[in-house]
């Protein structure tokens, strides 16, 4: 085989590649939009605007949910304890094998607990929680070989907006 077939293929290759990355990209950002109109619901409702998405890996939804800790009085009521529920609900299995999870802030110490437990395969986040990420803010879960599972992070998807909606809601707190 000359050099110039060898080139080609390799050139090719990295075609095939980027594309594939560059779809699959979009999804991301697709299902981050879900996440997202998930979060502005529970502005509406003066909770703290965190939303959440899960997919199968072919990106067919099979739930959404928003953090509704003070309307439901209940601590664990965070935006991926609630889809995590409503997905296993749906498969009528507590293990959500080949599965993502979209949501638009790190999750947190108990929601990484429970994503592990229920073996959700990919977590893709917004933006970065310094307070009570466990995703690689305040700890890591995913990257902890301790513990038997670990979901593959991809972060900082849509982050300014993910970021500017929890703002603006601390901001407005403020005032
Ligand atoms: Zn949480």
């Amino acid at each position: 085989m000359s050099d110039l077939d060898d080139t080609t293929i390799i050139t090719f290759s990295l075609n095939i590649f980027l594309g594939n990355d560059f779809g699959q990209m979009n999804d991301h950002k697709e299902n981050m939009k879900l996440a997202l109109e998930e979060a502005r619901k529970a502005g509406e409702k003066d909770e703290v605007p965190v939303g959440c998405v899960i997919t199968d890996e072919g990106g067919k939804l099979i739930a959404s949910a928003h953090n509704q800790t003070i309307t439901m009085a209940d601590p664990t009521a965070h935006a991926e304890i609630l889809a995590l529920r409503q997905a296993c609900g749906e498969r009528k299995n507590y293990r959500l094998l080949n599965t993502y999870l979209y949501v638009t802030v790190e999750p947190c110490v108990m929601c990484m607990g429970a994503i592990i437990h229920s073996r959700v395969s990919r977590i893709i986040f917004g933006t970065y929680d310094s307070k009570w990420g466990a995703a690689g803010s305040l700890y890591d879960f995913s990257e902890d070989r301790r513990l038997n599972h670990h979901p593959e992070i991809i972060s900082g998807i849509c982050i300014e907006e993910c970021r500017a909606l929890i703002q603006k809601f601390f901001r407005n707190k403020r005032c």
